[in-house]
C-alpha cells in the first residue's frame, strides 16, 4: 500500500478491497470469501517464503487442541505474534555456535570468536538501530522493557513543583503503570497528584489523537514526561508519534515512548521524530523468546549530557573499563544507559532476528502487514459486523482497532458479543493461537514476517465454527 497521494481519500479498506477484487478477476472468483482467493494470494505473496525461515507450530503440537476437530499434521493457526513472535531457524545455529564455545573455551569467550561475549551486544545495534530509525550510538540492548522503564525513568524525571506530572494512557499496560507509578514515589512524590491517565472519550475505546494534542496545550506546563506506548497492547492502536512528541516539546515536556507492540511490526523514524527517549521488548514482533533482551534509545542531543542515572560497570567507558580504578569515566549516548555485562543467551536471538530483516526491508513487511490485516477485517466484517446480511451467527464482532492503517500495525482486537471465554476455548480447541485480554477482547495478528492469506480464512472459519460451537451449548446466552 502505498503511503503517496495518489490514495489519500480512499480509505485503507477500499484500497485493500480493490486489490483483491483484481485478483479475483483474474481468477474468475466471484466471492471474495471463497477459500481459493486465499490459496491464490498466498501463492502469488512475493514474500511468501520468509515462513520458511521460522519453526511454525502445528495443530497437533499445540496443548488442548482436538483432534477429531483439526488434523494433527496441518500447520497451527498461529496469529498470536504480539504476544510471543516464532522462532527463527537461524537463531537455533547460532545458539548452539555459542554454546558449543563455552563448552570448549570457557572465559576465553568473552573476547574470542566471531561474536566475543563482553561486546555481543554491540554487534547488534546496527542492525537494531536501523529498525527503530536511529544511529548506533542512539540504541543499547539491555535488560528487559520494564526494567529499561526505570533505567529511563531515573534518569530523565526530575519532578520540581512546576513540573511533576508523568502523563499516560488510562489503559496502559499494567507494568507501565506500575513503574511509572513506583518512579514518582520514589522521587517523593505522591501518585494522585503526579500521575496523569489520558482517558478515551465517554463511549469510545481510543484516545483521539486532536484529544491528546489538546490537553498537552491545555497542561503541558506541568507535565515533566509524556509516556505513551507506540501501539497500544490492548486497543492495536498506532498513536501519531511525531504529532504528540511535537506537542510535547512545545510545552517543554520530555517526551517518551514505550515501542513494545511497535518494535519490528511498523517502521519507526526516532531519531527523526525527535523522540527524547524510548524502550521496547524484543520477544513479540522482535521474535526473540520468551523474556528476550529489551532494547532503549536515548536522542543524540543527550549524548554527552552526564545526567544522574543508574550505573554500572558496563556505564565505564569500554577503552578503561577493566583498569578498574573506581573512577567512573562515562560512555556516552545509550551506550551509558547500560549497568550489566551483556547476557548472550539473551544477545543471539536478537543477532538471529537481525539475519531475517536483512532478507527484507519493515517497509516491504508494513505493505504486505496493511493488506494481511485488511483482508482479516473484511472477512470478520463480513461475517461478523452487527448489521452484516451473512451474518450466520448470533455472535457478532466489533473491531476497537482504528480501520486506517496509519493507526493500526498488524493486530486487530476484537470485541464480542457474548462472552470470549467459551468462545476462545473453542478456537483453542481448533488449532488456533490467538489471546484473550480482559476484560473483552481477543487480540488477532497476522505477523508479516510468517502469517499468510490462508491462515486469516482458516482463523475465519475455526470463528465462525467457535461461534456456532458455543451457541449451541449456550443458546439463552443473553447478548452483551
Ligand atoms: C509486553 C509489554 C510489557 C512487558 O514487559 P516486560 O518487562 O518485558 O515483562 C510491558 N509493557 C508493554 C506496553 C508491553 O506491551
Amino acid at each position: 500500500m502505498s503511503e503517496s497521494s495518489e490514495n489519500e481519500t480512499a480509505s485503507t479498506q477500499e484500497v485493500v478491497l480493490s486489490f483483491m477484487k483484481k485478483m479475483a478477476d483474474e481468477m474468475d472468483i466471484f466471492d471474495l470469501t471463497d477459500p481459493k482467493l486465499a490459496r491464490m494470494l498466498t501463492k502469488t505473496d512475493r514474500l511468501k517464503r520468509l515462513r520458511e525461515h521460522f519453526y511454525y507450530p502445528k495443530c497437533g503440537s499445540l496443548p488442548d487442541v482436538d483432534t477429531s476437530l483439526v488434523d494433527p499434521n496441518k500447520d497451527a493457526i498461529y496469529l498470536c505474534g504480539n504476544s510471543l513472535g516464532l522462532m527463527p531457524r537461524v537463531t537455533e545455529r547460532i545458539m548452539r555456535e555459542q554454546m558449543d564455545k563455552w563448552a570448549r573455551m570457557g572465559v576465553f569467550g568473552h573476547t574470542t570468536g566471531e561474536l566475543p561475549w563482553a561486546y555481543a551486544d554491540e554487534a547488534a545495534l546496527d542492525g537494531v538501530a536501523q529498525l527503530v530509525g536511529a544511529s548506533s550510538e542512539e540504541v543499547a540492548v539491555c535488560n528487559g522493557l520494564t526494567v529499561n522503564i526505570h533505567v529511563l525513568l531515573s534518569a530523565f524525571y526530575n519532578p520540581t513543583d512546576e513540573r511533576h506530572q508523568i502523563l499516560l494512557e488510562s489503559r496502559a499496560f499494567p507494568s507501565d503503570h506500575y513503574a511509572i507509578e513506583s518512579q514518582i514515589q520514589m522521587k517523593g512524590r505522591n501518585p494522585k497528584e503526579s500521575m496523569v491517565c489520558l482517558q478515551p472519550r465517554e463511549g469510545e475505546e481510543i484516545l483521539r489523537t486532536e484529544d491528546v494534542l489538546e490537553y498537552i496545550r491545555k497542561n503541558g506546563k506541568k507535565i515533566a514526561i509524556i509516556f505513551f506506548s507506540g501501539v497500544q497492547y490492548y486497543t492495536g492502536q498506532f498513536f501519531d508519534i511525531p504529532a504528540i512528541t511535537q506537542a510535547g516539546h512545545e510545552e517543554g515536556c520530555l517526551v517518551g515512548w514505550d515501542l513494545a507492540h511497535a518494535y519490528c511490526n511498523v517502521p519507526l523514524h526516532l531519531h527523526e521524530w525527535d523522540v527524547d527517549f524510548a524502550c521496547w521488548c524484543s520477544y513479540k514482533y522482535g521474535c526473540t523468546g520468551a523474556g528476550g533482551l529489551a532494547g532503549l534509545f536515548i536522542h543524540e542531543r543527550f549524548k554527552k549530557d552526564n545526567r544522574n542515572r543508574m550505573l554500572g560497570w558496563w556505564s565505564h567507558k569500554k577503552t578503561t573499563r577493566f583498569l578498574m580504578t573506581n573512577e567512573l569515566e562515562l560512555e556516552e549516548g545509550a551506550a551509558g544507559y547500560r549497568i550489566s555485562n551483556p547476557p548472550i543467551h539473551l544477545v543471539v536471538p536478537i543477532i538471529g532476528s537481525l539475519e531475517i530483516f536483512k532478507m527484507v526491508s519493515l517497509e516491504d513487511l508494513r505493505t504486505r502487514s496493511c493488506y494481511l490485516t485488511g483482508y482479516l477485517e473484511f472477512l470478520i466484517k463480513h461475517f461478523f459486523d452487527q448489521s452484516s446480511e451473512h451474518r450466520k451467527t448470533s455472535t457478532s464482532i466489533k473491531i476497537i482497532t482504528p480501520a486506517d492503517f496509519h493507526e493500526r500495525g498488524c493486530q486487530l482486537s476484537l470485541k464480542f458479543s457474548k462472552p470470549t471465554d467459551a468462545i476462545y476455548k473453542e478456537l483453542v480447541r481448533r488449532g488456533v493461537a490467538v489471546d484473550k485480554r480482559y476484560p473483552d477482547v481477543i487480540r488477532v495478528a497476522p505477523v508479516h514476517l510468517y502469517n499468510n492469506y490462508v491462515d486469516i480464512h482458516r482463523f475465519v472459519t475455526a470463528l465462525k465454527d467457535s461461534c456456532a460451537a458455543v451457541e449451541l451449548q449456550m443458546p439463552d446466552e443473553p447478548s452483551i
